[in-house]
């Protein structure tokens, strides 16, 4: 029998503990940090950062991104003005660090003029119809549904599951889907698991977790792990 996506969670959460996604920079602070513990309301400015870094986060690791977020802080782009006030050059400079510098700019001016289209706030902005929220999002330049599922749930608090290729890799492993499409792996998980943008937040940061801990792309290490037991592939080891 499949392990039940809730069982599985819980697995994770005995494992690896509270994740504290997706992290932000505090007040005063220079870089993002993670807040095991601590994931009440974002203010607005640390709303409008998780909505960068998920577009920053693209085809890079979150080291660079943190840089990349470090200079913008720097450099006092701290509001939807700064990044809007910014010429193309200059913002490219800035993210440089996170890669596609000069496509990732043009992403983010597109993001910064379309929130400012609708309101300039990204909490009242996310708080509204889900659907179409995701719909908007997914219309706008170089956001894709990852990018998307990630600024509704971590910048908008939404109950919209984020997968990427770790999920996948794990699900696959566990027995829940082959060769699953990003909706068909997420549509799986989302028909079984409460609608709960919490569970939601803290399940994809211990699906990362666990996939660069163990359930690594080569040579897994499934001795010892907290979902042998349960695991299709793993038990058959
Ligand atoms: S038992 Fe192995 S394959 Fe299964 S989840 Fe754990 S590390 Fe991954």
């Amino acid at each position: 029998m499949l392990p039940a996506p809730l069982a599985v969670y819980r697995r994770l959460l005995e494992a690896y503990g509270a994740q504290g996604w997706w992290p932000v920079t505090p007040s005063g602070g220079r870089r993002p940090r993670y807040r095991p513990g601590g994931c009440g309301r974002l203010a607005e400015r640390q709303r409008l950062e998780v909505c960068l870094g998920a577009i920053l986060t693209q085809n890079t690791s979150w080291g660079n991104v943190e840089k990349a977020l470090a200079r913008l802080h720097e450099a006092g782009v701290r509001d939807l003005e700064g990044v809007l006030a910014q010429p193309a050059r200059r913002l490219q400079g800035l993210i440089r660090p996170s890669g596609y510098f000069r496509q990732k700019a043009k992403k983010l001016k597109a993001f910064a003029r379309h929130l400012a289209g609708c309101g300039g706030k990204v909490g009242p902005w996310l708080g509204g119809d889900l659907r179409q929220r995701r719909e908007e999002l997914l219309g706008l330049y170089g956001v894709g549904p990852e990018t998307a599922d990630s600024i509704l749930l971590y910048a908008g608090g939404r109950p919209s599951f984020v997968v990427d290729a770790y999920t996948l890799r794990i699900g696959a492993r566990l027995g829940w889907f082959r060769k699953a499409s990003y909706h068909q792996a997420q549509s799986y998980l989302t028909r079984r698991l409460p609608e709960d943008a919490g569970l939601y937040n803290e399940f994809h940061a211990l699906f990362v977790e666990h996939a660069k801990a163990r359930c690594r792309k080569a040579a897994p290490l499934c001795q010892g792990c907290p979902l042998r037991e349960v695991c299709r592939y793993g038990g058959a080891r």
